[in-house]
């Protein structure tokens, strides 16, 4: 799966639907807070899918890989509920507002965990299941332990600058990884990097602190 930039329109359309786990929920949330574009396109699915949701209710995908809840996107789901919805307002100091709301403040507020070689991260209260929420705070020049995925990672930049592979991504881009990515995204030697990354599924790292990372981090 190759790394993108911009939010896809299937993301956006599962969070109008309500149909992602909370985790990529938050995510959307943010990077749409960050994207005037994808605000619109997010507007845009609103406008149609409330009509929808309203013909045929579908239900929040409680666990279960990423590309099932897209497949479930592109499908219909039979179902009762809708589930509670994450906010995206327009102000965005470093932590977009959702970020904040499960933060409980902003970047001085996050209770980071070190997981070595100076990174940190704080995971994200979600009570769902379907995926996991991290804010990574990671030095000016240091690189994430190596590691590929079992499902796929989405990470959005939201301060400094991240190179993952030959590309760099900054605040308000979105990459995503799938199963077939063994990688270790670094931040750039600008200034420390953080970013929120979203994964369904445990990673396996594959670099030289595999064993110290998985139980510092808890991969
Ligand atoms: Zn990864």
């Amino acid at each position: 799966m190759t790394p993108r930039r911009a939010i896809d329109d299937r993301l956006l359309l599962g969070y109008a639907a309500g149909l992602l786990p909370q985790a990529h929920d938050l995510l959307v949330a943010a990077a749409v807070s960050l994207d005037d574009d994808a605000r619109a396109r997010l507007e845009a699915f609103e406008a149609v899918g409330g009509a929808l949701v309203e013909a045929q209710p579908v239900a929040p995908l409680r666990c279960g890989s990423f590309e099932e809840v897209m497949a479930r996107i592109e499908g219909t789901a039979p179902a009762d509920t809708v589930p509670e919805r994450v906010r995206v307002p327009r102000v965005d100091p470093v932590l977009p507002g959702p970020l904040r709301d499960a933060v409980g403040g902003d970047l001085r507020d996050v209770r980071w965990s070190p997981i070595g070689l100076g990174a940190r991260q704080s995971v994200l209260p979600t009570w769902d299941g379907g995926g996991t929420a991290r804010l990574m705070w990671i030095p000016a020049g240091r690189a994430m332990p190596e590691h590929s995925h079992a499902g796929t990672e989405l990470t959005l930049g939201l301060l400094g600058a991240f190179r993952d592979g030959d590309r760099v991504f900054r605040r308000g881009d979105l990459s995503m990884s799938g199963p077939d990515v063994t990688h270790a995204p670094a931040a750039t030697d600008e200034g420390p990097c953080v970013c929120l990354a979203v994964t369904d599924a445990p990673l396996k790292l594959s670099g030289l602190l595999p064993r110290i990372a998985r139980r510092l981090v808890g991969f």
